[in-house]
């Protein structure tokens, strides 16, 4: 796939934007999940390792490069971001656009996690800080949670927002029942007021003790959501010393890994 991104507004991505950690996913995935890049070593010209591919790639490459140019050139705007595949058995089609760069780039700070090759969960450091506040560390304290106003981006998760605990949830030293209807009412008005983008992406609650597991409840819950969703779900367990992540697809929990 050849891919090109004008680039020099605010308002629009730049190449960083596209991918925005070396370690992370690219916001486009190109390669269809079977495939992967082959790389061979060339010993006998002494270029080392290289990607072959025939030459009409690079002239293509060139010629969407050169298009875009012109078409800046005769103040044609349009589809900032543009690519062509030209193996359409391996890599994917992604229609030309112009990407706005917001909410694009995670904030310093940001958690993310892995759940499966190449697809990962966002967490915005508030919701970190503001879940992290309820962690138990009294006799007295009791379990709290909420859920996560978030959006799905292609293979990928990204939380926003976290409901906090409310008045006729149950909270109890290991126990926490999300029965106030405000959670599920916050989610609607999130859905409305982003354009029906920002959703119910997963639940996070507290367990009293250092290194959290889900317990079989909780694992029954999960089931229970993720049953009423064709999307992957987050949840996360907050303990003292360290957190619990996962992410729940097609009646299956998988842990995730921060990276
Ligand atoms: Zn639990």
């Amino acid at each position: 796939m050849a891919k090109s991104v004008l680039t020099g507004d605010l308002d629009h991505v730049c190449l960083k934007c596209l991918k925005p950690r070396l370690a992370q996913a690219p916001r486009h995935k190109t390669l269809k999940s079977a495939e992967d890049i082959i790389v061979e070593r060339n010993a006998a010209c002494g270029a080392g390792a290289y990607v072959p591919f025939p030459v009409s790639r690079s002239v293509g490459a060139a010629a969407l490069a050169c298009d875009h140019v012109l078409d800046w050139a005769n103040g044609v705007n349009n589809d900032r971001f543009r690519s062509r595949t030209v193996d359409n058995a391996k890599a994917y089609n992604i229609a030309d656009s112009s990407p706005s760069d917001r909410l694009t780039v995670p904030p310093a700070g940001s958690l993310t996690l892995e759940w499966q090759p190449q697809r990962y969960v966002l967490i915005h450091p508030h919701c970190m800080q503001a879940m992290s506040a309820y962690t138990q560390r009294q006799e007295r304290d009791r379990e709290a949670g909420g859920i996560f106003l978030g959006s799905y981006r292609g293979a990928h998760i990204e939380i926003r927002a976290i409901t906090h605990p409310l008045r006729q949830d149950r909270r109890e030293r290991h126990l926490f029942d999300r029965s106030d209807p405000g959670h599920q009412a916050a989610a609607k008005t999130a859905w409305a007021k982003s354009g029906e983008t920002t959703t119910f992406t997963g639940e996070w609650h507290t367990h009293p003790e250092n290194n959290p597991f889900p317990s079989s409840r909780d694992l029954q819950t999960w089931k229970g959501l993720i049953a009423n969703t064709t999307d992957p779900l987050v949840f996360i367990i907050l303990g003292w010393s360290s957190n619990w992540y996962g992410v729940g697809y097609r009646r299956r929990v998988y842990s995730a890994k921060p990276i």
